[in-house]
């Protein structure tokens, strides 16, 4: 088998056979094949697309590609949840406690945040002492002792993917339905869950801006998990706002663990009644939807999914009397809010600049070596269809830095539009596809 003569038959439109895609991913992976000749054969399947079937060879090549995780020694059912990234996306923190008072494992993979989207690592780490770098041993008896562990992806988990998904982003062969979703579920089948719950996000702060592509996605990722023998459901949720108010790491802790305690967000909740039902159906700890929000909702108000995050928390090394005292979370030294330029409606929200204004801030990365700023971000006070008279803020922003401020306030201003009449308020949960 030549390369060459691969990337010949997929530029001619041709499909590529199982092992044909093994031979590639092999062979990438190992360093045998340059990546010129990678590239080129990206940029052929860019244009040419990939059936089903070459999909789930890729997805299953690439998976297998390194490490794959055996959690088969815990006996509950392991359930991972990943979500396409979005802007003051928290849902990770509250769903992982909350879902593992019902009985479920949340063996949580988990990346760092890039560009406009934050990630759970990042916000984590904003704990004192949170050890988000637990080897795998620890990760296996943390998850069996309480139910809820989290690392950060090992180097030695898909490599394939990890490679090529670099040469992907510089090679402008990212925007292909087929390979996002075989790199997106390459990583969450090496993970090991047997239940894989996907919010896929749509609208202005997400990865995939129209819904008819956010649908796409969510069917292919859900297909190529039920055809690798997991259980999986897709929520396609909107990210034309921010999630709840807070952006940026320790703000969006602090939402959390607000929620968790009842007092919290709306949206949050909702997302996670929405995404946690679903998980217990699928883990076949409840019979439907209502069973599986009601209990939902029950641990929230007794306070048990609260205390559950207390304890996930101390597991991995981190102080839990931050939960009781969300002030011993990193703090910005500078509150100012951001005043409405006019009376009226807030119609639109431009969602992935609000993530900018956080970015700008210092509490997000432009390139993967950034160093990051925990405290800063933004409190999102005026959302879409809310009434705001001229001088309101429509946020507060938490800085530590003036120039950076003043920066992060003009670019939030233009980002919002108002109308004179009351706009539609946007539904958060789009589609279940379970
Ligand atoms: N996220 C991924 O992990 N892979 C892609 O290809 C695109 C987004």
């Amino acid at each position: 088998m030549r390369i060459y003569d691969l990337i010949i038959k997929k530029r001619n439109g041709g499909r590529l056979d199982t092992d044909e895609i093994y031979y590639l991913i092999e062979k990438y992976t190992a360093g045998e094949i340059p990546d010129y000749q990678m590239s080129a054969l990206m940029m052929a399947i860019y244009f040419r697309g990939m059936d089903d079937m070459e999909t789930l060879d890729l997805t299953m090549a690439m998976t297998y590609s390194g490490d794959v995780m055996d959690l088969s020694q815990i006996p509950a059912v392991k359930v991972d949840k990943h979500s396409t990234g979005g802007v003051g996306d928290k849902t990770s923190l509250m769903l992982a406690p909350l879902v593992a008072t019902c009985g479920v494992c949340m063996a949580k993979m988990s990346g760092r945040g890039l560009g406009h989207t934050g990630g759970t690592i990042d916000k984590l780490e904003s704990i004192p002492g949170f050890n988000t770098q637990i080897d795998i041993e620890t990760f296996k008896n943390n998850l069996q002792k309480h139910g809820i562990a989290l690392m950060g992806q090992t180097l030695q988990m898909a490599p394939a993917d990890k490679k090529l998904y670099a040469l992907r982003d510089v090679t402008g062969t990212v925007e292909n339905m087929s390979l996002i979703a075989s790199s997106i579920m390459s990583k969450k089948l090496a993970a090991g869950a047997d239940v894989i719950v996907l919010d896929v996000k749509t609208g202005s702060g997400a990865f995939m801006k129209e819904y008819n592509d956010s649908l796409e996605l969510a069917t292919k990722m859900k297909w190529l998990g039920n055809r690798a023998g997991r259980k999986v459901s897709a929520v396609i949720s909107d990210m034309n706002q921010p999630l709840g108010s807070a952006v940026g790491n320790s703000l969006e802790v602090k939402e959390a663990i607000e929620t968790l305690r009842g007092e919290g967000s709306e949206e949050l909740k909702e997302l996670c009644l929405t995404l946690g039902s679903q998980i217990l159906i699928l883990s076949g700890k409840a019979k439907d939807e209502d069973q599986a929000r009601s209990e939902l909702e029950k641990n929230i108000a007794s306070g048990a999914a609260f205390e559950k995050f207390k304890e996930f928390v101390s597991a991995q090394g981190g102080d839990a009397s931050v939960a009781d005292d969300p002030s011993l979370l990193p703090t910005a030294s500078i509150i100012e809010p951001v005043p409405s330029p006019v009376s009226g409606y807030v119609s639109s929200i431009v969602c992935d600049e609000v993530g900018m204004c956080s970015l700008c801030l210092g509490g997000g990365r432009a390139s993967k070596e950034d160093e990051i700023d925990l405290s800063v971000g933004l409190l999102i006070k005026k959302k879409i269809g809310d009434e705001v008279k001229k001088g309101e803020p429509l946020a507060y922003i938490h800085a530590n830095d003036r120039e950076k401020l003043k920066e992060a306030s003009e670019r939030l201003i233009n980002a919002y539009s108002f109308s004179d009449t009351k706009p539609a308020r946007p539904a958060l949960i789009k589609e279940i596809i379970s």
